[in-house]
């Protein structure tokens, strides 16, 4: 019997990993290959403080912490969770286990948009995050792809930073507030609508996208040193759908500020949550708040 188990290996989990062990509880975390952690593809971390380097060289740092500080860890996919009185059954690929606390720190994954050549050029000019990589891109020609709030935010922060920015949208107008797209009219942004992106061309990073406009029938090129796609997140939560935690439209599991899901005992951290910042450093500290949570949960 564990007293936590922690669904996922990322900054999340690892981070409720470690602050779990060192509490002094028996803590197991399970990692998988699909989805693997969105860390290990950062090809350059310059934002989480007092670390610049490969997302998985932190990752590997972050495991081998919480391994050193008692956590098990354990490289099998989580295929769901059940209650069982007032425990739970965590059902594995490799067996089941019981714990008194879960700690759901799942991730997702970003959309892709399907363009020709898009995975080729991951970290050669595609990113699927602003706020991580705007920063290699100041005084660059950059596409944001999207025609949603994430579009339209992603837009004006890489305006904001001296991006040269366009943006293609699929759909003829935007769906977002209009508040956000008088943001971008009073930016001046340039915005061609109706449009998708055919193509990714450059040799060896980005250099210009075939798009095609549907209204005019029409093909023609952008200039472009980078591509930011914006079309929305999968979070991996179905793992535990069937034990009735709440979560929003998009699947994103809602949490209260000390990460407590509305299921009594089970927690939740990180991406597969509905908070507003999706990054490392918002991951581990959602982690160690999970940890405290479960902690005081199983002590009081
Ligand atoms: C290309 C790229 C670049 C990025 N750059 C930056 C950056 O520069 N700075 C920054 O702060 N953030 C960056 N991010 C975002 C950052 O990586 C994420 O915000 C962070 O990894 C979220 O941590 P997490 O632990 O919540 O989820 P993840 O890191 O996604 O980890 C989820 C974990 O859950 C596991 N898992 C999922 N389902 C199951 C299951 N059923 N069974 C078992 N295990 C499961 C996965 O295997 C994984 O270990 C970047 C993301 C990407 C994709």
């Amino acid at each position: 019997m564990y007293d936590v188990a922690i669904i996922g290996g990322g900054p999340a989990g690892l981070t409720a990993a470690l602050y779990s062990a060192r509490y002094g509880l028996k803590t197991v975390f399970f990692e998988t290959v699909d989805p693997v952690s969105q860390l290990s593809l950062a090809a350059k971390i310059e934002n989480y403080p007092g670390f610049e380097g490969s997302g998985m060289e932190l990752l590997e740092k972050m495991k081998e912490q919480a391994v050193k500080a008692g956590a098990e860890w354990k490289l099998e996919k989580v295929e769901r969770v059940e209650r069982n009185g007032e425990t739970f059954t965590v059902i594995a690929e490799g067996g089941e286990y019981e714990a008194k606390a879960i700690i759901v720190a799942t991730g997702g994954k970003h959309k892709e948009a399907g363009i020709e050549g898009e995975s080729a050029f991951i970290g050669r000019g595609v990113s699927y995050c602003a706020t991580c990589d705007g920063n290699f891109f100041r005084g660059k020609k950059v596409i944001v792809y999207g025609s949603g709030k994430e579009a339209i935010e992603d837009a004006i922060y890489l305006h904001d930073i001296g991006c040269e920015v366009t943006i293609v949208s699929r759909t003829p107008s935007f769906r977002a507030e209009k508040a956000l797209v008088e943001e971008v009219e009073k930016r001046g942004i340039p915005v061609h609508y109706s449009t998708t992106i055919r193509k990714i061309i450059g040799s060896g990073k980005v250099e210009k996208v075939v798009a095609y406009n549907r209204e005019k029938k029409e093909e023609f090129e952008i200039e472009a040193d980078g591509i930011f796609v914006a079309i929305g997140m999968r979070p991996a939560t179905d793992v535990v759908a069937e034990l009735g935690v709440e979560r929003d439209s998009m699947g994103y599991i809602k949490v209260d500020k000390e990460q407590r899901t509305n299921v009594e005992g089970v927690f939740a951290a990180g991406d597969c949550c509905d908070n507003p910042l999706k990054q490392v450093v918002t991951a581990c500290g959602d982690g160690a708040v999970a940890a405290y949570s479960a902690y005081k949960y199983l002590t009081s």
